[in-house]
This record gives structure tokens, sequence and C-alpha cells, in this order.
């Protein structure tokens, strides 16, 4: 137990945010998150009132706080609309479970949860994409993060979504900036946080309303608003480069708190920097799936190939 009082407000605080160095009460821990989404949302020109909003749920902690601070935020705007959509990936004993708390926490806020399969969408489960690929082959989740990016999409087009909300937090976030730095990789780095893209035919825009929050802020969120999640490790355990680089960022974040903020804040300069200079890529149907792409073959097709799928 935390025997401070509330920098805010002086009643007994349950939260030391790090970073801020701010010792906060459940109240005060509740009230700071949302707002911080919130300037999240504007400072990046995320959202828009009027917005049919796609919310990806996993059943964790990250995207239950996602939603249910959206559902909180937005019910100031009586135009916008939240349609919350888990993408079941077909991973036994993980998926399901994230399934049955994305529901209760749906229904707890009066949403209808919409699932999508990749089974349906692309005929086979992640399961068995891990079982059947060649030796050699690129890692789980990059497979499960191709798949999943066009399982949003598609879900939303289908419920004629404006924009796609996911929960990545800054930690995530950190870790994606590092590994593409360290992959040599690092004009990826200008899709960290920035301004909700202009639509392209066919992409339904993304954005990242959590990026300002850490790992630590959304447990606190989570937790305190009994928010319904589960917090099993999935069985192909993430990556391994971002696992390492998870624990580093972690053991550097204690010992020098706003290290992840500012990783993010690199992030985004390099990003603004980077998209001074492009030139916009021409955007093209893929010669398999039709599917929006800058190559002959969008990623989707490309790893489907990989494994002989086609
Ligand atoms: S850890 Fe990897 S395989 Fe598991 S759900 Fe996440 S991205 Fe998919
Ligand atoms: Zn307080
Ligand atoms: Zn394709």
């Amino acid at each position: 137990m935390m025997h401070s009082e509330c920098s805010k407000c002086g009643q007994p605080a349950v939260y030391l945010r790090r970073h801020t160095s701010e010792f906060l009460c459940k109240s005060c821990m509740v009230k700071t998150t949302e707002e911080r989404v919130r300037r999240t949302i504007n400072r990046h020109k995320m959202l828009q009132d009027d917005d049919r909003i796609l919310v990806g749920v996993s059943g964790g902690k990250d995207s239950a706080t996602l939603l249910h601070v959206l559902a909180r935020i937005e019910a100031d705007f009586p135009e916008a609309q939240i349609v919350p959509v888990t993408i079941d990936e077909g991973i036994e004993g993980y998926r399901d479970k994230g399934l049955t708390a994305a529901h209760q926490l749906a229904s707890s806020l009066g949403l209808e949860l919409q699932v999508r399969s990749f089974k349906d969408l692309f005929g086979r489960t992640l399961d068995d994409i891990v079982r059947t690929r060649p030796v050699g082959s690129i890692g789980a989740c990059s497979f499960c993060g191709v798949l999943r990016r066009r399982a949003l999409n598609s879900a939303a087009l289908e419920l004629g979504a404006d924009v796609v909300a996911t929960g990545h937090n800054m930690d995530d976030e950190a870790q994606t900036i590092l590994m593409n730095m360290i992959r040599g990789d690092s004009h990826r780095i200008a899709r960290t946080n920035r301004p909700r893209d202009p639509p392209i035919k066919g992409l339904v825009p993304r954005v990242k309303p959590l990026t300002e929050l850490t790992t630590r802020d959304t447990v606190a969120y989570a937790y305190h608003m009994e928010l319904p999640y589960h917090d099993i490790p999935c069985p192909y355990a993430g990556e391994a480069l971002r696992n390492d680089l998870r624990t580093f960022l972690n053991d550097m974040e204690y010992k020098r708190p706003g290290t992840l903020l500012a990783i993010l804040r690199s992030g985004e300069t390099i990003a603004e920097i980077l998209d001074r200079g492009s030139v916009t890529k021409e955007v093209r149907a893929c010669e398999k799936c039709g599917e929006p792409t800058s190559s002959r073959l969008c990623k989707v097709c490309a790893l489907l190939e990989e494994i002989g799928a086609w």
C-alpha cells in the first residue's frame, strides 16, 4: 500500500505516475488518464466529432482501457459511434479467454462486440499457419501482425467505420521505434504517433490514442476501474527482440523516468522530418486480391504465398 497523499487533492494515493512524479488517488488517476487520452487525440487530430470509430479490442488491459476511455470521451459527442471489434486469430487457449473478457467489457458499456476471424478471412487460423509454415520462415508475430491489420481494415470497410483505433501504448511505441532503429529500418519510424492519415481508397486511417499512457498507467486504470481483462501471455510469446527491448526499457524507465516519453518524442520528430521529405508512394492494386499496396503483391498475399497457401 502506498503511504502518500495525492499530489492533486490530498486524498490517500493509490498510484505513482513515475514520469510526472505524481502521486494520485483513484479519482485523480482516472481523471488524469482520461485527460491524457483526450489531449493525445486533440494534439494529433485523431478523431472527428461525428466519426464512426472501430475500436480493436483484444481482451487485454490496453484495449480495455482504450474502449472504456473512448466510450466516456465520446459520450460528449452524440454524433460519434463506437464499434468494438475483436479479431480472433485462432490461438487455442489464449484468444478464447480474451474474447470472453472483450464480450463482458463491451456489454457493460452497452455496445455489441463484433468478431472477425483469421479462419473466415484467410481460411486458416494462426495455429494452422504456425504449424505449416516452412522452416526458416518469419515468426508467428509477423504473420499475426500483418493479417490482423488486414482483418481490422476489412472489418472497418464492412462496418462503415471512418477510423480504426488501437490500444498501442507508450511502451509499445518506444519498443517499436527502437526495433526499427536496431533493424536499420528507420524509415518505418514515420508511422510513429502521428496525425490521422488522409484516407487512401480502400484503407481506413488508423490512430493510437493511448500512446501517451505507459503500460503501468493502463494497468492502474484497468485495475482500479475493475475492467474485465485477461492477462495471460500468448503461447507464441512475442518477438524476441521486442521482449529484450521491453526488459531494457523497463529498467531504463525505472532508473530514469521519462525515458519512454523521450523515445516517443524522438520518434515523432523523426516521423515529421521523414514526412516533410517524403514523396507519396504510388498506391496500386495487389495483383492477387486487389487490396491497395505499393508493390506487386500486398503484404498479406506475399506472406500467404510464402507458406504455400495460394
Ligand atoms: S504475441 Fe505475437 S502471435 Fe501472439 S497475439 Fe501477439 S502478435 Fe499475435
Ligand atoms: Zn486526488
Ligand atoms: Zn493481396
